[in-house]
């Protein structure tokens, strides 16, 4: 079964378990945390929070605060930046606690009270342990889902509490995006404001062709015929997702060789060895630090993108942020 096809499976079978009433407390969504995992836990969410007649309708105010993930009765919890750990929390304000406490809380406006963990397998022991009563004895209500692309790293515990959703695959291979990427990638930093400007575009122009062509393969599949349209578009929304982020980690790989290339590393494991003469130029433009500094920055920008992909991806892209501050040294 590919991604598309367990992915449009799962959310039907969620829906068919909450129409009856048997929506489970804890799923563990085992799947790219940035990519389908990320989009079922938004798309089931929009399911059970949604008031029109027929959920999720996608434009009213629940809707959207789950899709901009400020809904009030959502938690979203990923790992501190700087240990990359989830930790158990000082208090009631941060970390595990703070999901603990606020799935008990009575909801604002719906009838649920969620929290989603991402890179859930990031737990520390001490935070998975004060998790594991919250597991067992779940207050009515709470659906707690658990994102990670390395289930096995969860103590068995967690597991056991959980329903399994399996949306793993195989990393996505590059497609027709990678040679105007690599065009793009060539032409390295921006000179000037009106140049990252310019950048900007073309990164958004790669992107919007890349969804383009997922659309209309999606729509034109025989097999996809007969399926209702907000599965469709979930479908290719999650496809869209896993490739762009594909994409993204395409940007991080060169901007990592170009590190290796400040470093005059004849024989390092360059990712792209055939850009060696581009990169180099944009090697040579900058120190070992700075470039180490573009690297880390990038990696950032990428995280925040990916954490709010529909809100931000516009308005990140659409402001040249992200072309343009790869443009900064
Ligand atoms: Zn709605």
């Amino acid at each position: 079964m590919s991604t598309l096809d367990q992915f449009a499976a799962a959310l039907a079978d969620l829906r068919r378990s909450q129409a009856a009433g048997r929506l489970a407390h804890a799923y563990l969504v085992h799947g790219p945390v940035r990519g389908a995992a990320l989009t079922l836990a938004e798309a089931l969410l929009q399911f059970l929070f949604c008031h029109a007649a027929a959920p999720p309708c996608g434009v009213c105010a629940e809707c959207r605060g789950v899709a901009r993930h400020t809904h009030p009765d959502i938690l979203w919890l990923e790992p501190e930046s700087k240990s990359r750990q989830i930790v158990i929390g000082a208090d009631e304000q941060e970390g595990i606690r703070k999901v603990i406490r606020f799935i008990a809380l009575t909801p604002f406006s719906g009838q649920h009270k969620a929290a989603v963990i991402l890179d859930a397998e990031r737990m520390n022991a001490q935070a998975a342990n004060a998790f594991l009563k919250t597991l067992e004895e779940p207050p009515p209500n709470s659906l707690i889902l658990l994102l990670s692309e390395a289930p096995q790293m969860l103590l068995p515990t967690i597991t056991s509490r959980c329903q399994k959703i399996d949306l793993s695959a195989e990393p996505v291979a590059p497609g027709a995006w990678l040679e105007p990427l690599l065009d793009w990638l060539r032409v390295g930093p921006a000179a000037d404001p009106l140049d990252a400007a310019v950048r900007a575009g073309g990164l958004r122009r790669i992107l919007a062709a890349e969804k383009k062509l997922i659309e209309d393969t999606e729509r034109a599949a025989p097999g996809n015929a007969d399926l209702e349209n907000e599965v469709l578009d979930a479908r290719i929304s999650a496809k869209y997702l896993n490739v762009r982020a594909a994409l993204f980690q395409s940007v991080l790989h060169w901007h990592r060789d170009v590190l290796l290339r400040t470093l005059h590393l004849a024989d390092a494991p360059y990712l792209f060895p055939a850009e060696a003469t581009a990169q180099q130029r944009q090697a040579q433009q900058r120190t070992p630090a700075g470039a180490l500094a573009d690297l880390r920055r990038l990696e950032t920008l990428i995280r925040r993108l990916e954490q709010f992909p529909a809100a931000s991806e516009q308005a990140l892209l659409g402001l040249g942020l992200l072309p343009e501050d790869l443009g900064r040294r």
